[in-house]
C-alpha cells in the first residue's frame, strides 16, 4: 500500500532478494543473504501522475522504461562520442528470469536527496510560474515567451526529493547548496546541463526535442558521482516531435508528446484533485503504451 491511499500491486518475490522499497513506479531489493552493495531496480507498468499511482497500470511500460534508460546509459557511457559517464549498471549481471527485461542490477549509491532537473523549453509548471512571475524556479527569463518556446539557455532547475508521501518541492540553486554543500550541489548542476545538452543533440538528430527531464546522482564508495535511477524515459522527461513543434499551429499541436502527459491532460480534465483518482480509460491506456512504443523506436532505430 502507498500513503497516498492507492493500493499499488505488491512487489513481485524474488528468491535470493529481500524487497526493500518501493516507489510510485519502481521496487528496489537487496540480495537475501546481506548487502554487498547491489541493488536490484524492478521497473513495474505502474504509472503516476500528479504524485498519485493510477489504475490500471500500462502494460509493457516497465520493459520500455528499462529498455530505453539501458539505451541511454550506453549512449552516455560514450557510444555518443562524449566523455564517459559514470553510471549505476553493474555489467553482465543478469536479473532474476521473473523480472526479466524490466530490471536492472545496479550499486546502491549515496543518493543526493535532489531531483535534477533541466528545462531546454518552457511548459508545465515553468510556464504557469513565468505566466505569473516571468521566472521558472525564480530564474528570470526574457518576456514575450509562450508555451512550447526554446530556452535561450537550458536552465537547471532542482527540486528537493521530498520524504515518501511529500511532494517534492522546487528549490533554489542556494537551498541545493544548504542541502548538499557547496561542492556537490555544483557537480550536479554541472553533470546535469552536460547530459541534457548530450541528451537533447542525440534527440534532436531523430526529429525529437528533449523538452525537459530530470536525473538523479548518488555518490560510489570512491566518492565518483553516478547517474542512477531511470535516465530519459518518457516518465522522467518530456520529449515532442520536433516537425510538428515546428509547423503547429496550437500548443496541442506544437506539444504532441511522446511522454506521459497524456495521462496528466486526461487526470486534469477528470479529476477534481480530491479523493481517488478515476480508472483511466482503455482508450487513454493504449494511446500512452503506444507512444512509449514510438519514442523506442524512434531513438533506438
Ligand atoms: P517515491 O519514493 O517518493 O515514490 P519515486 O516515485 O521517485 O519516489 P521510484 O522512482 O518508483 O520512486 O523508485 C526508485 C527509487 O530508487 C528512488 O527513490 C531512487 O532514488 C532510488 N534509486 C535509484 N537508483 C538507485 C541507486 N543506484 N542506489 C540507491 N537508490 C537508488
Ligand atoms: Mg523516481
Amino acid at each position: 500500500a502507498r500513503d497516498n491511499g492507492r493500493v499499488t500491486d505488491a512487489a513481485t518475490a524474488l528468491p535470493g532478494w529481500t524487497h526493500v522499497y518501493s516507489g510510485k513506479v519502481r521496487d528496489l531489493y537487496r540480495p537475501a543473504d546481506g548487502s554487498d552493495g547491489r541493488m536490484l531496480v524492478v521497473a513495474s507498468d505502474r504509472v503516476s501522475a500528479f504524485d498519485q499511482v493510477l489504475d490500471p497500470g500500462i502494460p509493457g511500460k516497465g520493459e520500455l522504461l528499462t529498455r530505453l534508460s539501458l539505451w541511454w546509459f550506453a549512449q552516455l557511457a560514450g557510444a555518443d562520442g562524449g566523455r564517459p559517464i559514470p553510471n549505476h549498471l553493474i555489467e553482465g549481471v543478469e536479473p532474476p528470469a521473473e523480472v526479466a527485461g524490466r530490471a536492472m542490477v545496479v550499486r546502491e549509491l549515496d543518493m543526493q536527496p535532489i531531483e535534477c532537473v533541466v528545462r531546454g523549453y518552457l511548459t508545465g509548471s515553468g510556464w504557469a510560474e513565468y505566466q505569473a512571475d516571468g521566472t521558472v524556479c525564480g530564474i528570470p527569463l526574457p518576456s514575450g515567451l509562450h508555451n512550447g518556446d526554446r530556452l535561450p539557455e537550458p536552465i537547471y532547475t532542482p527540486a528537493y526529493k521530498a520524504p515518501l508521501g511529500e511532494h517534492d518541492e522546487n528549490i533554489s540553486f542556494e537551498r541545493s547548496v544548504e542541502l548538499v554543500g557547496e561542492a556537490r550541489a555544483a557537480a550536479l548542476r554541472d553533470a546535469s546541463l552536460e547530459v541534457y545538452r548530450r541528451a537533447a543533440a542525440l534527440a534532436e538528430a531523430k526529429g525529437l526535442i528533449l523538452a525537459d527531464t530530470k536525473f538523479e546522482f548518488g555518490y560510489d564508495t570512491d566518492g565518483v558521482l553516478t547517474l542512477a535511477d531511470e535516465v530519459l524515459t518518457s516518465d522522467s522527461s518530456r520529449y515532442w516531435d520536433a516537425e510538428t513543434w515546428r509547423t503547429g499551429s496550437t500548443p496541442a499541436e506544437r506539444m504532441a508528446s511522446f511522454d506521459k502527459q497524456i495521462i496528466r491532460d486526461w487526470l486534469a480534465a477528470n479529476w477534481n484533485k480530491e479523493g481517488t483518482p478515476p480508472a483511466v480509460p482503455a482508450d487513454v491506456v493504449e494511446q500512452t503504451a503506444a507512444k512509449y512504443r514510438e519514442l523506442l523506436e524512434r531513438l533506438t532505430s
